[in-house]
């Protein structure tokens, strides 16, 4: 039996059968790279959508490599099914035009939430460099698309502390600038223990 049939047993099962509607959840999907995936993806999507999700989201790959199969995913997803779609962007190796014009496809396809990160540096290199006519950093970003459309704009938070933050509180009032600058949810990075994120929730 395949994952996806084995997720609509479950589904079917009478210990499931009261959840569609009843939690607050969403799914990230990474952008198909062959034809086989993309059926997957698509399978999976229509999978869980009885669950009815607040909504999906597409990654972005390391330097916009993914620019397209992002942008045709999160694109299929708004044309063919009701769920709210969310698209990844980051900041790596963009220019503030470039990531407009990215922004401005979105916003023509229907999409209408953009999870805005800086990105990794790319290559294995340890420290993010922004391209010289580029944001900086997610706070940047998000003012920035904030100036573009009324996109609903999600961020990045860690419960276990950015390796790049100077201490804990400095990556809580980076989370901060983040919400300030026009973010209206972050979204955890994994953490391990739950208390962890219980803390992170409190402070
Ligand atoms: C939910 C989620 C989804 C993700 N999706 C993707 C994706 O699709 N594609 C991808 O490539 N990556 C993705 N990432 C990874 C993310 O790009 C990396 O973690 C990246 O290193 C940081 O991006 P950010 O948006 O958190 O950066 P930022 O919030 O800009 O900053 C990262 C850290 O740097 C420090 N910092 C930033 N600005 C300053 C400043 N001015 N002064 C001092 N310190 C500062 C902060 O402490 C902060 O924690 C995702 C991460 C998460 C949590």
């Amino acid at each position: 039996m395949n994952q996806a049939s084995e997720t609509r047993r479950a589904h079917a099962s009478p210990l499931f059968a009261g959840l569609p509607g009843d939690i607050g959840v969403s799914f990230e999907f990474f952008p198909p790279k062959t034809e086989k995936m993309e059926e997957t993806l698509w399978d999976s999507v229509l999978t869980l959508a009885p669950l009815a999700p607040r909504f999906v989201s597409v990654t972005y790959g390391a330097g916009g490599t993914t620019r397209e199969r992002t942008h045709n995913t999160v694109a299929r997803i708004v044309r063919e099914t009701g769920i709210p779609a969310a698209a990844h962007l980051t900041c790596v190796e963009a220019t503030k035009d470039e990531i407009a014009e990215v922004a401005d496809a979105y916003w023509q396809a229907g999409v209408r939430h953009i999870v805005a990160l800086r990105g990794d540096p790319p290559g294995g290199a340890t420290k993010f460099t922004p391209h010289p006519q580029g944001y900086a950093n997610a706070v940047e970003l998000v003012a920035g698309l904030r100036e573009l459309h009324p996109f609903e704009l999600s961020v990045s938070a860690y419960p276990e502390t950015h390796p790049d933050a100077a201490n804990p509180a400095a990556d809580l009032d980076n989370l901060k600038r983040k919400l300030d600058a026009g973010a209206t949810r972050a979204i955890t990075q994994f953490f391990f223990e739950p208390d962890t994120f219980f803390r992170f929730q409190d402070a």
